[in-house]
C-alpha cells in the first residue's frame, strides 16, 4: 500500500490557507523575499501567487504571520530563557537612553538617531557590506521603500519612522541582496515582525534559508512597534493638510526641522511649500481610524529578538519627552552589544544608562502588551484566527 503523507507546505496550502486568508499576514516581505523562484508578489499589503509554486516551504517557513513562537526563537538566539523581570521588554543586557553625536544625524532623525548612527558605524568599520532599511520611493516620494543601502551616505535616506506599512514589504529584496547581488555582510533595520522573519530564516529554516539568506546577516536592529498604519492612512494626512498624494515631493511623519522634538507630519509640495499638521492629530487618524487589525494580534513591542532594539525617550506619562530627542536603547545580544560599545567608544553614539521600568513606561507598550491582551483572549475564545505564540510569557 502506497502511504499518502501531508502535502509539502506551498503558497496555496499552507501560507495562503493559514495566514493571509486568515487575516493573520503583517506585510513583512518576506515570502516575497525568500520564494527561490520569485513567484511571490505584495503589491498593496496582501502577498499573491504570480508563478509557479514548487512547495519547497520557504515562505511558510519564513512567514511570521501564524507561527510567532518567541519563547522558542529567544532560547535559539540568546541561548536562554527570560527572567521574570525581563517579561515586559525581553531579555536584555543594558538600556540606555542614547543620542547620535553627530548633531546633523540626530537633527534629522526620529528620536535619537542611534540605529543610523550604528549603520554608519558599521559601514565605516568594515563591519558590513550593505545595510536592508526603510527609505522612500523615488517614483511615489510619498511612499516607503525598502532600500539596500551599499554605502554610509545611502542610509542617511532611511533616517525618521514612517508611520505605515511597507509598500511591497520591506523583507520582500533580502533574497535579492543576498543571493543576486552577494551581499555577504548584511545588517537589517525592521519592525518586531520584520525582525521575527529573520530570526526564522536564521534558525527555523531549510539549509536555503538559513545557509543562503540567514547566515549572511550580521546585525538585526529594530525599533520599538505599538502598531502600523494602512497607506490610506498616509493618503488621509496629506489630503487633510490640502494635497493629493501625487502632489506630494516628499513627506515626513514626525519632522523636526521646525518644531521640537516629538516633531510633526509635514508634506512638502514640489513648488517647495509646506504644509504640516501637530503629531497629536496625526495619531489620532493614523490610530483611530487607519490601524491594521493584525497589529492588534502582535505581542512584541520592543523588539525581542533583535540584536538591539530602540524606541523614543518618554515622560512621566510614558509620552515623547519633549525636546529630549534621544533614544531609549535596549541591547540584547553580544552582537548587539559589540557593536553598540564600539559606536560608544569611538564617540558616534553618546548614552546614559536607564532602567528597564523607564523603557517599559511607554504609551506605545501600554497599546501594545496591555492593550492587545484582551484582543487575544477574545480571538482564542471565540476561536478567530489568531497567531501561535507557543509557550511566549503574557503576563
Ligand atoms: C510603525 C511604528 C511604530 C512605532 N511605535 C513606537 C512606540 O510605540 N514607542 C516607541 O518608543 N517607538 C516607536 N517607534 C519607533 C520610533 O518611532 C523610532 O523609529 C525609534 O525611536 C528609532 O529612532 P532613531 O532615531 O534611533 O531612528 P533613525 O536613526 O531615525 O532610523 C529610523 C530607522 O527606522 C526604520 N524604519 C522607519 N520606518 C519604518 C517602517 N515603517 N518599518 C520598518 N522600519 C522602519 C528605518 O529603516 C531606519 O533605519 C515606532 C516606529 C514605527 C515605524
Ligand atoms: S511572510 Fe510576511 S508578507 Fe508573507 S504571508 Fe507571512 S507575514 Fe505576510
Ligand atoms: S504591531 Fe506587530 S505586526 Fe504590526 S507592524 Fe508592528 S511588529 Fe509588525
Amino acid at each position: 500500500m502506497v502511504k499518502v503523507g501531508p502535502p509539502r507546505p506551498g503558497f496555496t496550502n499552507r501560507l495562503y490557507r493559514e495566514v493571509i486568508s486568515q487575516g493573520l499576514c503583517t506585510a513583512c516581505g518576506a515570502c516575497v523575499g525568500v520564494c527561490p523562484n520569485e513567484s511571490i508578489a505584495l503589491e498593496w499589503v496582501v502577498p499573491e501567487l504570480v508563478g509557479p509554486c514548487e512547495s519547497c516551504g520557504s515562505c511558510w517557513k519564513a512567514c511570521p504571520g501564524k507561527e510567532i513562537r518567541l519563547g522558542d526563537l529567544e532560547r535559539k538566539v540568546m541561548s536562554r530563557s527570560r527572567r521574570p523581570e525581563e517579561r515586559r521588554i525581553g531579555i536584555h543586557r543594558s538600556c540606555y537612553a542614547a543620542h547620535a553625536v553627530d548633531q546633523a544625524v540626530r537633527r534629522n532623525a526620529t528620536s535619537g538617531g542611534v540605529l543610523t548612527a550604528l549603520l554608519l558605524y558599521a559601514f565605516d568599520r568594515g563591519l558590513i557590506d550593505a545595510a536592508l532599511v526603510t527609505g522612500m520611493s523615488a517614483a511615489e516620494p510619498w511612499k516607503p521603500a525598502p532600500v539596500l543601502a551599499l554605502s554610509r551616505d545611502e542610509v542617511l535616506v532611511s533616517q525618521r519612522t514612517k508611520y505605515m506599512l511597507v509598500p511591497g514589504g520591506l523583507l520582500s529584496i533580502l533574497g535579492k541582496a543576498v543571493i543576486d547581488r552577494g551581499v555577504d555582510r548584511l545588517a537589517v533595520v525592521g519592525s518586531p515582525c520584520h525582525v521575527h522573519a529573520i530570526r526564522k530564516i536564521q534558525t527555523n529554516g531549510n539549509g536555503y534559508l538559513k545557509t543562503r539568506i540567514g547566515s549572511k546577516i550580521r546585525y538585526v536592529l529594530g525599533h520599538h512597534c505599538a502598531f502600523n498604519f494602512y497607506p490610506e492612512g498616509t493618503e488621509a494626512l496629506i489630503q487633510a493638510v490640502g494635497l493629493k498624494p501625487e502632489e506630494a515631493a516628499s513627506v515626513a511623519w514626525r519632522d523636526t526641522s521646525e518644531v521640537p522634538f516629538p516633531g510633526q507630519f509635514s508634506v512638502s509640495a514640489a513648488d517647495g511649500t509646506k504644509r504640516s499638521m501637530p503629531l497629536l492629530q496625526e495619531y489620532v487618524i493614523l490610530g483611530g481610524i487607519y490601524d491594521r487589525p493584525r497589529c492588534r494580534l502582535c505581542y512584541d513591542w520592543a523588539n525581542e529578538v533583535a540584536d538591539l532594539s530602540s524606541g523614543d525617550e518618554v515622560d512621566e506619562f510614558g509620552f515623547h519627552k519633549a525636546g529630549a530627542q534621544r533614544s531609549h536603547t535596549v541591547v540584547r545580544t553580544r552582537a548587539g552589544e559589540e557593536l553598540f560599545a564600539g559606536a560608544l567608544s569611538d564617540g558616534y553614539v553618546a548614552a546614559e544608562l536607564v532602567t528597564e521600568a523607564d523603557v517599559a513606561r511607554n504609551l506605545g507598550f501600554l497599546i501594545k502588551k496591555v492593550g492587545n491582551i484582551p484582543r487575544i483572549e477574545e480571538a482564542r475564545r471565540l476561536g478567530l484566527p489568531l497567531p501561535d505564540f507557543g509557550n511566549y510569557p503574557f503576563f
